[in-house]
């Protein structure tokens, strides 16, 4: 077999040179780019590393090709490549998870995220209103039509995770679309445990009576009894979409199974393709055949003409996520993320809900006595990435926090174990607690300036550094 890691160093070197024989600066951005990633402690829960052989399907003529439509139905002519493309995709997708039906075109989650509300719209809403206008389905409404229904139903209601419980923007958040095109309610965790409380969800839901539920997380550091969600959904005759695009990459290792794997349980499941599932940046909706119809509408409703470089990416990437050794990866994140929330507890500091049993620790920093914005300053200025996360009921906003979110699949791809682990949460809480608050220039405290112990910084890289050079980035690539 060919050298692969020779075969890839060469053809990014050639690239590069290609690149920056039209724009110099951008090839120079992509090799610091490189030399940053390879250098820093990247604990950003939501972010990961993809191969050489998923980036490398990006680069490709895909992305000149206009492709709106389905497999087999493409409103352009001359689609028959990008249709082998998207129906292998869809194929590993669906065997993968398990599920009937997947759609690869959504060029994000959040995109993922829309197409699945306007398909359970249109799947739903197939009411007395809507045979009154002498239409089957939301397909055949004419626009007074829609002006009808719109003033007999209203706006329909979806119940969601709040954001400062681990929820996501996109789950009727208000400042977001989701918040605006449903009548929004939102779940929390509960005060003591931080843990999510299904009895007081159900509750909820029999009261709002929603059309979907809504249930997944960006920094809710614990597992979801993904079959109890459905039970609160069926009662009510809710809609249960499940988001997992954090998680996706520990159901498609079957880390999560049985009443964890939101795929047999949610009627709709969204996700995005680049966290912990370690694709091409982009989105996916799986579901039971019956919403299939409505999920391919996508493209016109939410979406323009497929990413279908994106899309053989994620082909790619889904065929990788197929091996065996990506459900070793994906224990190992867990095991990882049990060894960063040990490392902490053991010395002293304070995790949301008290520990983890996922990708991702939440570390609440007012014990240090900084906000999650100082916190996240001073970590990077030690090297170590991360990023400020809300706490529930956090005192200090959505924009200082009092949290920062740690996660461990990226580190995982790069051979961090259990160990290396222990030796992360040490060097965090030394920054920490060589990190006191700044003042404004009134005197007063400040929520964001910090100052740093001399020398700390400079040690921690130093240290970081040991066991980054032990675990490289892309072994074997080198730039010439
Ligand atoms: N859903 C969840 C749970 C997320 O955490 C995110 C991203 O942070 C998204 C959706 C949105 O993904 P994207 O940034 O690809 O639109």
């Amino acid at each position: 077999m060919a050298d692969l890691n020779a075969l890839t160093s060469s053809a990014y070197s050639h690239a590069l040179e290609v690149i920056a024989s039209v724009e110099p600066r951008i090839a120079e951005a992509t090799r610091a780019e490189l030399a940053d990633q390879r250098a820093s402690l990247k604990l950003i829960a939501s972010e990961n590393y993809a191969s050489p052989a998923v980036l490398m399907t990006m680069g490709t003529w895909f992305s000149d090709k206009y492709a709106e439509g389905t497999i087999g139905h493409r409103f352009y002519a001359g689609c028959q490549n990008v249709d082998t493309v998207e129906s292998v995709a869809a194929e590993h997708a669906r065997e993968l998870f398990g599920a009937p039906y997947a759609y690869v075109q959504p060029h994000s989650g959040i995109d993922a995220n829309l197409v699945a509300y306007w398909s359970i719209l249109a799947h739903r809403v197939e009411s007395p209103a809507l045979e009154k206008l002498g239409a089957k389905n939301v397909n055949e409404l004419t626009d007074a039509d829609w002006e009808e229904l719109r003033a007999e139903l209203g706006n329909q209601r979806l119940l969601g995770m709040s954001l400062d419980a681990g929820g996501h923007l996109t789950h009727g958040f208000r400042p977001n679309i989701s918040g605006k095109m449903f009548h929004q309610q939102q779940y929390g965790t509960d005060p003591v445990t931080g843990l999510l409380d299904y009895d007081a969800v159900a509750a909820k839901a029999r009261e709002f009576r929603p059309l979907v539920i809504v249930a997944g997380y960006s920094a809710y550091p614990r597992r979801v009894n993904f079959a109890r969600m459905r039970e609160i959904a069926d009662e009510v005759d809710a809609t249960l979409m499940v988001d997992m695009a954090h998680f996706a990459g520990l159901v498609a290792g079957k880390v999560f199974t049985g009443e964890e794997d939101p795929v047999p349980h949610a009627h709709v499941t969204t996700t995005t393709t680049h966290k912990s599932l370690r694709g091409p940046r982009g989105g996916m909706v799986l579901a039971g055949e019956e919403f299939a119809a409505d999920i391919d509408r996508g493209c016109p409703m939410v979406l323009g003409g497929p990413l279908s470089h994106v899309m053989a990416a994620k082909a790619v990437a889904l065929a990788e996520a197929r091996q065996p050794s990506f459900a070793s990866y994906a224990r190992q994140i867990a095991d990882n993320a049990q060894s960063l929330a040990e490392g902490f507890l053991s010395r002293g500091a304070r995790l949301v809900t008290g520990g983890t049993d996922n990708h991702l620790v939440l570390l609440d920093v007012s014990s240090f006595g900084l906000t999650g914005r100082q916190a996240e300053s001073a970590l990077l200025d030690a090297g170590v990435v991360t990023n400020r996360n809300s706490v529930p009921a956090d005192p200090n906003g959505a924009w200082y926090t009092s949290g920062v979110r740690l996660g461990t699949p990226a580190l995982t791809t790069r051979g961090f174990g259990a160990a290396e682990f222990d030796r992360v949460a040490e060097l965090i809480v030394e920054v920490l607690r060589a990190t006191t608050p700044g003042t404004t220039k009134a005197g007063t405290a400040s929520k964001a300036s910090y100052v740093l112990a001399d020398g700390v910084a400079e040690r921690t890289r130093a240290a970081a550094a040991e066991l980054l050079d032990a675990h490289p980035l892309y072994p074997g690539l080198e730039l010439a």
